[in-house]
């Protein structure tokens, strides 16, 4: 029972928090609890609160550092992220990125408005602009899209910054369509048939839209179903396979097709058409994902594409649960045996953009509404930077860490996990971390569970890194 409960533990792991000695060397990342130590210690300080970095005070001769593979699911709300040791399968960091598609096609809109009603008033004469739009070259895709591949390219930029990555997996297509063509092609899980399945499942899902054949319902769990049943010789191609509710798959039994739905001609008609038409390959390759995995190759790190098919697959024969860091932990044919996802709490990052680039804000007719906009930084704070603020007298007195507003008074908004306060001076206020364009869910536990208030060294408010002087 002993061991049992020692084997619990070790297979206990926790997001790591990453290293650089004094040089900006990436070391291998250590345990929350070692890098609360260091920064008591005072041997090392934060160098970045997203992701949690800390910087030793010191220089590392020649360290010995372990490569990590950055683990990409891409999707359209959220995109998982986790990075993985291959060779001990210890998961060392793991994300949820939420993107901004939505947000981007109405901001797009208003400026669609805004640029129509310019054209309907009577206003001073300018020079005809026309022809002055950019081609759509070849990796053009669409704005709302284009940010979610900007997106998981900064988070990959950045995580690559501050730890050895030596290669990268991404989740290219729903299904390997090449695999199923030709079960004989690669490797031993396709010779035993079970990956096989799982990409199968995930292609018929797809050409019969996620519903029943026969009864077209979407509700129920749907199940495998031989148009020519194998009772009577027919096989297990994809040209044989059709998905059907339980109560339709029993109904029909080992029936030929054409006596089973005798009395329905036009859904019998559709199956037939159906079932013999091949999916486009555009079913299975997302554009998105295209484009991503074209940007992610320019990195110059090897990257290795999956199939929705192998994530699934590694994931339940792991039985891990469906989350989107789990499914990034699990894509791909590299995935480790044993992968220790327990006790890892993802980092929340949602992005949120730089602003708005609208010169001012319009009235109801599309006259301006407010002055131009002045500068976005104000006594060296930005809308967006995480503050901490420590005000010693007045009505306010306390401390505040959160997000900051700024008014060009100087008296600023800080909105924290308690709500908004208001009018807190510019001078109380010291940067924690610069606005980015991303927000971020709760912090590390590196930093969560202070047993004595740490006294971190003063941010330089430049860059948001520590100051001089602390080395
Ligand atoms: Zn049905």
């Amino acid at each position: 029972m002993k061991t049992e409960a020692r084997e619990g533990k070790r297979d206990q792991s926790v997001s790591k928090v990453f290293v650089l000695d004094a040089n900006k060397q990436k070391l291998n990342p250590v345990h929350p609890g070692r890098a609360r130590i260091l920064l008591s210690a005072g041997k090392a300080a934060v160098y970045r609160r997203y992701p949690l970095t800390i910087i030793l005070k010191c220089a590392v001769e020649s360290p010995q550092v372990q490569p990590l593979r950055i683990k990409l699911d891409p999707g359209s709300k959220t995109t998982g992220i986790a990075i993985v040791n291959d060779v001990s399968g210890e998961v060392a960091f793991a994300a949820e990125l939420a993107h901004r598609g939505q947000t981007i096609k109405k901001s797009l809109d208003d400026k669609r408005a805004i640029r129509r009603s310019r054209r309907q008033r009577h206003t001073r004469y300018r020079k005809p602009r026309f022809d002055n739009r950019r081609n759509k070259d070849n990796g053009w895709v669409p704005p709302s899209l284009e940010s979610r591949v900007c997106n998981v390219v900064t988070w990959v930029k950045r995580l690559m910054r501050v730890c050895s990555i030596n290669a990268i997996s991404q989740e290219l297509v729903r299904f390997d369509m090449q695999a199923m063509e030709n079960a004989e092609v690669s490797g031993i899980e396709y010779q035993q048939g079970t990956l096989q399945g799982y990409e199968v499942r995930e292609y018929l899902l797809e050409k019969w839209h996620r519903s029943c054949g026969y009864c077209g319902t979407k509700d129920a769990p749907l199940q495998v179903e031989h148009v020519r049943p194998r009772a009577k010789l027919g096989t297990n191609r994809i040209s044989n396979l059709v998905l059907a509710c339980e109560p339709c798959n029993i109904k029909k039994g080992t029936q030929d097709i054409r006596v089973f739905l005798a009395d329905k001609p036009d859904v019998l008609k559709y199956i037939l058409a159906r079932v013999k038409a091949p999916l486009s390959d555009a079913a299975a390759v997302n554009t998105t994902r295209r484009a991503l995995f074209e940007r992610l190759k320019a990195l110059g790190v090897p990257v290795e594409c999956g199939t929705g098919g192998r994530t699934k697959f590694n994931r339940v024969t792991r039985g891990f649960e469906k989350t989107h860091w789990i499914d990034a932990a699990c894509v791909g044919a590299s995935t480790p045996a044993h992968l220790h996802v327990k006790g890892i709490a993802p980092q929340l990052i949602t992005a949120n953009g730089h602003g708005s680039r609208q010169m001012c804000r319009m009235d109801r007719y599309g006259f301006p509404r407010t002055g131009p906009k002045r500068a976005r930084q104000v006594r060296g704070f930005q809308t967006g930077d995480i503050v901490k603020a420590v005000v010693a007298s007045g009505k306010k007195v306390g401390t505040y860490v959160g997000r900051v507003a700024v008014r060009t008074t100087g008296s600023f908004n800080i909105t924290t996990k308690q709500g908004t306060v208001q009018g807190i001076s510019h001078r109380t206020c010291v940067s924690v971390h610069r606005c980015d364009g991303y927000s971020y869910g709760q912090e590390s536990p590196a930093l969560q569970t202070p047993r004595k208030e740490r006294l971190f060294p003063p941010m330089d408010k430049s860059h948001g890194f520590p100051g001089e002087g602390f080395l």
